[in-house]
């Protein structure tokens, strides 16, 4: 604020304003006065003060002025106030957090996304220094890096209250904001859970694959030294070469299989079907498997269900499987029932065992591809199986689960719409 030069309203104002009140002293004293050296001083007194006044009018001129009227400030701070409305809806609107830090680590800015990815309350939001906000070492650090080396800085972590993986950028800023950085945060939860998968994927793949490959060149190793010429043992080995071969050849069908349910062009054959149809022909695959194994396999599915609108083929290989898995999975002595109930506008379908049961951790991840409980309880079995149901029922625009208790059974359950 300085001074901003005479402003002519005020100045005439000033004069008009004392020469009118001068005027009306000099008019009422002067007709008193009959003395001439006294009308001579009261003359120059009038003059002095008139002299007077012009000066102070002069200096009320040239008094500092406010830098806006009120009308321009407000206008301004209308303006002000709208151009902060802008950047916080921008920030908000933002997929990323955003916070804006001060070089002793204050907070200066911090938008709504931040909640959501650091579990923050609205409180917490507000909270007025980096470490107090983020309460995450390693990205207090990386700021501190970046602020110390004047270098942009990166890193992925993950945020135990929220769960979620992001990707932490710091940037310092340049020119008058040099002694601030901003920092912005990435959700890449799902990219880290795909790369993982996609990890886990190949390597579970060749794990499946060396297995029986090593056993296969063992026993072929075998017969070259010398059993091909005991025909016994050499009649043993070729029935273990066949039992690895059908596990490999299991293991690539069911790969192709599941990547036919994963793409997302998978051209399903949906028709009107009858639930106790597809109930009775799974069952009826494997009844003989299910006595061999000394275990009960029965239907139960009430005759007036209505028909759901299904790829027949593919829903009655989801119940194989999940029957399969039953029979695999309960001791000799058990019960099995294949269950088809109406549902709120769909129909659920169900297997129920009386087997080992599944423990609650694993229950949220047996859907996934290669998945198995125990690898030494369940050496037969690619872990596909549940991961290629999840697709085909989910295609079909219908939801799979699980309800397991250790030592007691389990029951899958899926639904599909109705025809
Ligand atoms: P697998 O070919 O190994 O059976 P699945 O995808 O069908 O592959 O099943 C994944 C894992 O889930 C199994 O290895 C097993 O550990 C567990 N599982 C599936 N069904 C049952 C069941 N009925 N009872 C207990 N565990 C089961």
């Amino acid at each position: 604020m300085g001074l901003r030069g005479i402003n002519i309203g005020r100045l005439l104002l000033a004069y008009a304003l004392l020469a009118g009140l001068l005027v009306f002293l000099y008019s009422q004293v002067a007709p008193l006065v009959e003395d001439p050296d006294l009308v001579l001083l009261l003359n120059r007194g009038f003059w002095f003060a008139g002299l007077l006044c012009a000066g102070i009018g002069l200096l009320l001129a040239w008094s500092p002025e406010p830098e806006h009227t009120f009308d321009q400030s407000t206008a301004e701070s209308a303006e002000l106030r709208r151009q902060r409305q802008y950047l916080q809806a921008v920030l908000d609107g933002s997929p990323a957090g955003v916070v804006l830090v001060a070089g002793d680590g204050r907070v200066l800015l911090a938008n709504t996304r931040m909640q959501a990815l650091f579990a923050l309350s609205e409180d917490e939001l507000r909270a007025d220094t980096l470490p107090h906000l983020l309460r995450h070492y390693q990205f207090v650090e990386l700021w501190q890096k970046a602020v110390r080396t004047s270098t942009a800085q990166a890193v992925v972590a993950e945020v135990p209250q929220s769960k979620r993986m992001l990707r932490a950028a710091v940037q310092p800023l340049a020119a008058e904001l040099s002694e601030h950085s901003l920092m912005a945060f990435e959700d890449v939860t799902e990219l880290h859970r795909l790369e993982t998968v996609r990890k886990d994927f190949v390597s579970n793949v060749s794990h499946e694959l060396r297995t029986p490959l090593t056993s296969l060149r063992l026993l072929t190793e075998s017969l070259r030294g010398g059993a091909m010429k005991e025909p016994a043992t050499a009649q043993r080995f070729l029935t273990l070469m066949e039992t690895e071969v059908d596990a490999l050849s299991a293991l690539v069908s069911e790969l192709l299989e599941l990547a036919r349910t994963e793409s997302k062009d998978v051209q399903l054959q949906l028709t009107p079907v009858d639930p106790c149809m597809l109930l009775n022909a799974a069952a009826g695959r494997l009844r003989l498997q299910a006595e061999r194994a000394g275990l009960q396999l029965a239907v139960d599915c009430a005759a007036d269900l209505p028909a759901v609108k299904a790829d027949a083929a593919r829903v009655e290989q989801v119940l194989v499987n999940l029957i399969h898995n039953a029979i695999k999975f309960t001791p000799r002595g058990g019960r099995i029932a294949a269950q088809a109930a109406s549902r709120e506008g769909l129909v659920e379908f169900a297997v129920q065992d009386s087997g080992v049961g599944i423990a609650a951790e694993d229950q949220a991840r047996i859907f996934e591809r290669f998945y198995k409980t125990d690898p030494a309880r369940n050496r037969t079995g690619t872990g596909l199986g549940l991961a290629i149901a999840r697709h085909t029922v989910e295609a079909h625009g219908g939801h799979i689960g699980v309800s397991s208790q250790v030592g007691k059974g389990s029951r899958f359950f899926f639904t599909l719409p109705l025809a």
